[in-house]
C-alpha cells in the first residue's frame, strides 16, 4: 500500500472575474497555481496561509466542491480528476469536510441526531435498525450526551455545534477529513478542546487530516507536517518540528515571528511584513512574495522559484536555496 493517501500534481484553480461578449475570460483570479504535494496515510498535514492564499480552494477541490482548472488529484492511486461525476461521487464518502462555521454548516430544521445519521443513510452504510445506535455512539465519541440527540443546533454552543459537525464527518467512516479552519470561529478557550478532540479521534479511527488554518500557532500541535501557502503557491513544506525550529522561507519566518511567545528566552524579533497581500488577479511576476520580502534580490522579480528539497523532507520555494532537487 502506498505511503501517500493523496497526491496533488501541478494543481491549479482559476476563477473568471470578467469575460468578454463571447464568454472568453479577460480577467482571471489564480486561486491555486501549479501546486504539488502529498498527504501521507495517517498524518495530519497542516496547510497555512493568509486569507486568499488558496488553501481553502485547494481543500474544496479535494472534496469535489470545486473542479480543478488543471493538474491532477490522486487518492489511493486513483486520479480523481479523470473520473466521471458518478464515479467521482463514490469517493465523497471517503473524503469528508469539517466546515469553518459551525453556525452555518448545520441544518437548523434537523435534530442533531438526524444530522449525524444523514451520511449513514445517504451512503447506505448500515441497516436502518442499526443507525440509531451508531448515532448515539458517535455523540459519545465527540463528547456530547446521548440524551441531546433530539435537540436542534440552535440549542448548542459554538463548540458543541462543531462537535456535531465532527460527528457528522465521522459518520461516513472517512479515510481523510479536510478540516477547513475548524476552530477559527470558536472562542479561544474552546479551540484547544476541539483540537484535542480531533487529535484523539485521529488516533482512534486511524484518520488522515488536511488541516487548514490561518495561523501557524493553530496547526502546531496537531500537524505531523506543515505546508505554507502564499498567493496560490506552496512556499515551504516541512515536518512540524523542523518548520517551527528552522523555517527557511522568509514568509514562514515572518509568520512564525508573529506568534506570541511566553518564555522571554525564546522570544525572537518580530518581522513586520510591509504592505498587503497583492491581488491574485494580478500577482507579482517572479516570486509571488517579492513585493513584501526583505531578502528579495533581482532574480526574485524575474524568475519564479521552484519548490525544492533543501534538506531531507524540508522543501522551500526560494532563490536563497539553490543547490537542491525540485519537488517530486
Ligand atoms: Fe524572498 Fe526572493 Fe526568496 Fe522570494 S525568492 S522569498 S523574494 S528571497
Amino acid at each position: 500500500m502506498s505511503e501517500n493517501l493523496v497526491e496533488f500534481q501541478h494543481l491549479s484553480k482559476q476563477f473568471t472575474v470578467e469575460a468578454d461578449f463571447f464568454g472568453k475570460p479577460v480577467s482571471v483570479l489564480k486561486a491555486v497555481d501549479d501546486v504539488s504535494f502529498c498527504i501521507r496515510r495517517g498524518e495530519a498535514f497542516g496547510l497555512v496561509g493568509e486569507s486568499g492564499c488558496g488553501k481553502t480552494t485547494l481543500g474544496k477541490m479535494l472534496v469535489n466542491l470545486f473542479e480543478p482548472s488543471a493538474g491532477k488529484i490522486f487518492f489511493e492511486g486513483t486520479d480523481l480528476t479523470a473520473l466521471k461525476e458518478k464515479e467521482r461521487r463514490k469517493y465523497c464518502k471517503d473524503i469528508q469536510l469539517i466546515f469553518q462555521d459551525p453556525y452555518a454548516s448545520l441544518n437548523p430544521k434537523m435534530t442533531i441526531g438526524d444530522i449525524i445519521a444523514e451520511p449513514i443513510r445517504i451512503n447506505r452504510l448500515l441497516p436502518e435498525s442499526q443507525v440509531e445506535n451508531r448515532v448515539l455512539e458517535l455523540l459519545h465519541c465527540v463528547g456530547l450526551a446521548q440524551h441531546q440527540r433530539n435537540r436542534y443546533p440552535r440549542e448548542f454552543s459554538g463548540g458543541q455545534r462543531q462537535r456535531v459537525g465532527i460527528a457528522r464527518a465521522l459518520a461516513a467512516n472517512p479515510k481523510l477529513i479536510v478540516c477547513d479552519e475548524p476552530v477559527s470561529a470558536l472562542d479561544v478557550s474552546i479551540q484547544a478542546q476541539v483540537l484535542n478532540l480531533l487529535d484523539d479521534l485521529k488516533r482512534e479511527y486511524h484518520l488522515t487530516y488536511l488541516f487548514i488554518a490561518h495561523g501557524l500557532n493553530v496547526v502546531k500541535h496537531i500537524s505531523n507536517r506543515v505546508g505554507v501557502m502564499y498567493l496560490g503557491k506552496m512556499m515551504e513544506i516541512a515536518p512540524e518540528k523542523e518548520l517551527y525550529s528552522n523555517p527557511l522561507h522568509p514568509y514562514t519566518q515572518a509568520l512564525l515571528s508573529a506568534i506570541p511567545v511566553i518564555d522571554p528566552a525564546k522570544k525572537t524579533k518580530r518581522i513586520i511584513l510591509q504592505g498587503d497581500v497583492p491581488s491574485p488577479i494580478d500577482p507579482p511576476s517572479g516570486c509571488r512574495f517579492c513585493t513584501r520580502c526583505r531578502k528579495a534580490v533581482d532574480v526574485c522579480r524575474r524568475k519564479a522559484p521552484e519548490l525544492k528539497e533543501v534538506s531531507p523532507g524540508h522543501y522551500a520555494a526560494c532563490h536563497l536555496y539553490k543547490d537542491s532537487a525540485p519537488f517530486r
